[in-house]
């Protein structure tokens, strides 16, 4: 029998009462692993009442109390690194090295968390008026949600929870159906580390689930990170319903490459940056941009490089590259690339017929290198999610820049030169929220905030750092007098009161 991914509500597991399942494949071979409840507006609800219940301590915890579970948490991650890598990859299919990449990155955020306090320190303003005192402070919101995407089953999650309740918060979690048992590991992990039940729970499901979540009244904030047309759902969806949002979306990551690069160099990164994790990846270089002469010796590198690349199930520690998510994803990305020529691409590489000898029902394709290609082509224009990189051929930076900008999506985008002065132009110029100069996955440390400009985040927070702490909670200011007390009282005075 198959087994089944079960939710996690009140501090323990719960097995789920809809009747609807979805499947989880083993990307490698196209098995169904297991399969995984959809929970009922009901259960979500559940999942509600049990956090809101543990706020009513979990909000008037110290600080000390929070971040020493913290601290626990992060030493039981630390010890199960490996085990939580494994499950990525039998869920998501990337290789361990890279999935053990994608835990230490989520380790990071709680490194965040547990030095939450020096954050949330508030502001004192001494003798602000003649013996009045000033405080600003910030205060936990209450129940919040977070709704994460397939493509980093345990970093996205990381990204939101641990400041979530680092601040005070209780949190909902609703990961991705296609890769959920990172998740509840994760949870395993709180609760071994004492955090009181309730404080983090997971349901799991698809939009009814979302839903829920999104008009639940007694959800007071939502976190999301996933696709632009979901992400424009939820920030809508969730504002009229009188939530504070954060909602990342998509990407079309550019490259920029002056003719001054250090083209092997280059050429290094766009590899790496556009075919790691087979291209699904927010951060993902998904367009090169050559300026000027680089063009042909860029490409040229390139395939080489892709050439080589070891693709295989992400078990195995010779494959460098492994399968897409699904199948129905691997069609679709397989369609861009047969729809290129037409589109007046040139086909430099096209991955579309492979497969892995003793694998054959997995989720495979190679790699795909599109080159001159047109700014109208849907290859160029969609966030493809695979790995198929587009290299786009201006005459000049200021051409390069301008094409850029012209772009719907402003999440990442990177520049590689040896020109200081281009590269500071281009710090100012660029419209994204993520720049890197001769770095190509620019994802910011976790006490910097990542986000996207434009179809890449709707909201006002970008997410975790210093966002995070403000978007997870909010400021009161208290202004306080203590009369000397040798003074006498000062009377009733009906003008609106000044500062002397
Ligand atoms: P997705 O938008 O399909 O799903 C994300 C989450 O929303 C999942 O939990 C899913 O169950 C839920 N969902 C899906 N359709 C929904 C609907 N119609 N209504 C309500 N909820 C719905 O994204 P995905 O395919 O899981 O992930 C890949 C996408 O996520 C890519 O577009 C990628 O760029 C993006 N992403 C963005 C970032 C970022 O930081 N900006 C990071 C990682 C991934």
């Amino acid at each position: 029998m198959t087994k089944t991914v079960q939710h996690w509500i009140g501090g323990r597991a719960v097995e789920g009462t809809s009747g609807a399942y979805g499947p989880v494949t083993d990307p490698a071979t196209g098995a169904v692993a297991r399969r995984v409840a959809f929970a009922t507006a009901g259960e979500v609800d559940a999942a509600v009442a049990a956090a809101k219940e543990a706020y009513a301590a979990w909000g008037q915890s110290s600080l000390a109390q929070r971040t020493s579970i913290l601290f626990r948490f992060r030493a039981l991650l630390d010890e199960h690194r490996d085990e939580l890598a494994r499950l990525i990859t039998a869920e998501h299919g990337k290789v361990h090295s890279d999935a053990l990449g994608e835990v230490a990155r989520g380790l990071e955020i709680v490194d965040l968390a547990c030095g939450i306090a020096v954050q949330l320190k508030g502001e004192l303003s001494t003798q602000a008026a003649s013996r009045v005192d000033v405080a600003s402070i910030r205060q936990p919101l209450g129940v919040v949600a977070g709704i994460t995407p397939f493509n980093f089953p345990a970093m996205v999650p990381m990204w939101m929870f641990p400041v979530a309740i680092a601040c005070g918060n209780t949190f909902v979690l609703k990961p991705s159906e296609k890769d959920p048992s990172a998740s509840v590991l994760l949870a395993g992990l709180l609760a071994e580390a004492g955090l009181p039940d309730g404080v983090f729970n997971v349901v799991h499901g698809d939009k009814a689930a979302v839903d829920r979540l999104l008009t639940h009244p007694d959800v007071a904030a939502v976190s999301f990170v996933g696709s632009t047309p979901v992400a424009r759902y939820v920030h809508a969806t969730a504002s009229a319903h009188g939530k504070r949002v954060q909602a990342l979306g998509g990407a079309k990551n550019h490259m920029l490459v002056l003719p001054d690069a250090d083209l092997d160099a280059a050429a290094d990164a766009a590899v790496s940056a556009a075919y790691g994790s087979a291209g699904e990846r927010c951060m993902a270089v998904s367009a090169v941009v050559a300026v000027g002469s680089t063009g042909d010796a860029l490409v040229e590198r390139i395939r080489e490089r892709a050439e080589k690349i070891k693709i295989g199930p992400g078990d195995d520690p010779s494959s460098e590259m492994g399968p897409l998510i699904t199948k129905a994803h691997r069609d679709k990305v397989a369609s861009y690339v047969a729809g290129a020529a037409a589109e007046g691409a040139e086909v430099v590489l096209d991955g579309t017929g492979f497969t892995v000898e003793g694998y054959e029902d997995g989720h495979w394709i190679g790699l795909s290198l599109l080159d001159k290609v047109p700014t109208t082509a849907k290859a160029y224009q969609d966030e493809i999610f695979g790995p198929v990189l587009c290299v786009l051929r201006v005459e000049t930076y200021e051409e390069g820049v301008a094409l850029i900008n012209a772009s719907p999506f402003g999440n990442g985008t990177a520049i590689f030169t040896r020109d200081g002065g281009a590269a500071r132009r281009f710090q100012l110029e660029v419209e994204a929220g993520m720049v890197g100069v001769n770095v190509p996955i620019p994802v910011p440390v976790g006490y910097h905030s990542f986000g996207g400009w434009k179809d890449s985040l709707f909201g006002d927070h970008h997410i975790y750092g210093n966002d995070g702490t403000r978007f997870y909670t909010r400021g009161k200011v208290v202004t306080t007098r203590w009369p000397d007390p040798s003074e006498a009282p000062a009377g009733v005075d009906l003008g609106f009161p000044r500062n002397h």
